[in-house]
């Protein structure tokens, strides 16, 4: 890692304060993601506490060639705010002013390091639409940066779709502000909704307009035991169309709970053990007789109060961690096309067995969003091999390889499964407007290559791949086919294939 120069660490404190510039041992927390998979090193933690002092920060930063990694409240699960590569990190969590809740327009404009429950907590009749287990910590600079998703999706969407305005800050320190909260506002490019998912590569946000929604009433939860993932996709859909209230539909399997119940103390949910469980979620008046249609005479435990809703939201919630008792996970967040959900859920553990049989496969997610959130415990080398397999066989299901992390450093390799050559070099192009000299976050997403070298330039190798659909492929393929009733795995032995039959 370059050190600074002293005189630029002199400038930083000079504008943040002489406190908020930390160096050395102090900066260890902020150089290691949640999941201890994604580590670094930085030559400064830079925490200004407003708009101009991030400005002026990262004007000084650009003239100097620093690169810089925004952080918000560090729970991100790709590596994309961890500085990898020695960069400067500009900590959001001092920008934490909440403004008054409009109650006529129901939006509230707060602070970029705002934590997602604050925003929740607000207003006793409103609510933050967009609900994650990593609520304490996420901030909202954060969770639009990666377009949170989450637990309610179904029913509200992800964070873009909260986003009534934005203010943020270019690489150059020009301030972009566009906070008037405005339903109907067709007055050019809608660039707060571009800053959605962009994951600190164009700007950095400095505070959010958010709508809100009315809190629920009469929410009732349940967790029903089911035999398999086809009865758990089939009874979530069941619920989508027959339970007007929904706002959650999350599974989980044996696997995860009987890691939970063994290290975490959680009692299982139901007197006798299931292979598959699945949350659903309702508000409002009948939510119960709708819940209990769909349950039928299934095995459910039912929460109504607030403290039974909770205990039963601890089972799926606690889920991200099962995986990090048994070791530092490697966490693929993956979304397929209804049809295939099926094939994922349940293939998905074979395909990584095939490549590291070792491997402990945690799997749970928003079922009624396609997605599965893969949690891998490797038994061998976290080499890519965990990765090429789940993401390639994700891409030949038509799905998308990342659901709602982003991608981050975790997923940059495989980017050309998911986005052609043509949307690279849009997303380049797009990046190089809003930040010419590559001061972002220069190791997420593509960058147009002449602004400055990066190292993550040349340690990409690309190769092409004879698999079906995968036409350019980076690194080495594990999956290289699919078949109706076999994934073609690269056997790297031999060079040869290996055809693993699916069940
Ligand atoms: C237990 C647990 C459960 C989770 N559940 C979910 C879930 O259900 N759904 C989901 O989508 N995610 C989930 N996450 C992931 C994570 O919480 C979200 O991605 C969250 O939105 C990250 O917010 P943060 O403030 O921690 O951002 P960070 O981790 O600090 O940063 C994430 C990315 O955003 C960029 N960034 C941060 N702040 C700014 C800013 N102000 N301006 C520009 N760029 C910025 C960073 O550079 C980085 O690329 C979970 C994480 C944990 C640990």
């Amino acid at each position: 890692m370059t050190a600074l120069p002293e005189a630029l660490l002199r400038s930083l404190a000079a504008i943040v304060g002489e406190g908020h510039v930390l160096t050395g041992d102090a900066t260890a927390g902020f150089a290691v993601d949640w999941t201890g998979g994604f580590r670094g090193e930085t030559p400064a933690v830079v925490r200004p506490r407003d708009t101009g002092e991030v400005g002026a920060v990262l004007a000084l930063c650009t003239d100097a060639g620093v690169a810089v990694v925004p952080q918000g409240g560090n729970t991100g699960l790709v590596g994309g705010g961890v500085p990898r590569h020695g960069e400067v990190v500009l900590s959001l969590t001092r920008l934490n002013r909440i403004g008054p809740v409009d109650i006529q327009a129901a939006q509230v404009t707060a602070g970029a390091g705002v934590t997602l429950r604050q925003v929740a907590e607000a207003d006793s009749g409103l609510d933050l639409a967009v609900l994650i287990a990593s609520r304490d910590s996420a901030t909202v600079g954060g969770a639009v940066a990666t377009n949170a998703g989450g637990l309610r999706v179904l029913r509200f969407g992800p964070m873009r779709a909260q986003l009534r305005g934005i203010e943020a800050v270019l690489a150059d320190g020009s301030v972009l502000s566009h906070l008037g909260g405005l339903v109907k506002d067709n007055t050019g490019y809608d660039y707060p909704s571009l800053l959605a998912g962009s994951e600190g590569t164009l700007a950095v946000i400095t505070a959010v307009r958010l709508r809100l929604v009315p809190r629920m009433r009469d929410a009732v939860t349940v967790i029903v035991g089911l035999g398999g993932l086809e009865e758990v996709h089939a009874v979530a859909h069941q619920a989508v169309a027959e339970v007007p209230g929904l706002v959650s539909a999350e599974f989980f399997t044996s696997a995860g709970l009987d890691v939970l119940v063994s290290h975490a103390g959680l009692v299982p949910p139901l007197p006798a053990p299931v292979p598959a469980y699945l949350l659903l979620e309702a508000f409002g008046p009948g939510a119960l007789e709708d819940l209990a249609g769909v349950i039928g005479d299934r095995e459910a435990a039912v929460g109504t109060t607030a403290a039974d809703r909770g205990r039963l939201w601890a089972y799926r919630e606690r889920h991200p961690e099962a995986a990090g008792f048994l070791g530092v996970p490697i966490k693929l967040d993956v979304s397929v096309p209804a049809p295939q959900w099926v094939r994922l859920a349940r293939e998905v553990a074979r395909v990584v067995a095939a490549v590291d049989p070792d491997a402990t496969v945690i799997g749970y997610g928003h079922v009624a969003d396609g997605n599965v959130q893969v949690n891998i415990v490797p038994g061998s080398a976290a080499d890519g091999r965990h990765e090429d397999a789940v993401l390639s066989f994700v891409a030949s299901l038509g799905g998308s390889i990342s659901a709602e992390h982003g991608i981050g450093a975790l997923k940059a390799r495989w980017l050309p499964l998911a986005r052609s050559e043509a949307e690279r070099a849009l997303f380049a192009r797009i990046r190089a407007a809003f930040d010419p000299a590559g001061t972002l976050n220069p190791h997420v997403l593509p960058r147009l290559p002449a602004a400055r070298p990066h190292p993550a330039d040349h340690d990409l190798p690309r190769r092409a791949c004879p698999g079906r659909g995968l036409a350019e492929y980076p690194a080495e393929p594990y999956v290289v086919g699919l078949e109706a009733d076999e994934v073609v795995l690269a056997d790297h032995g031999s060079r040869g294939h290996q055809a693993v039959r699916l069940a």
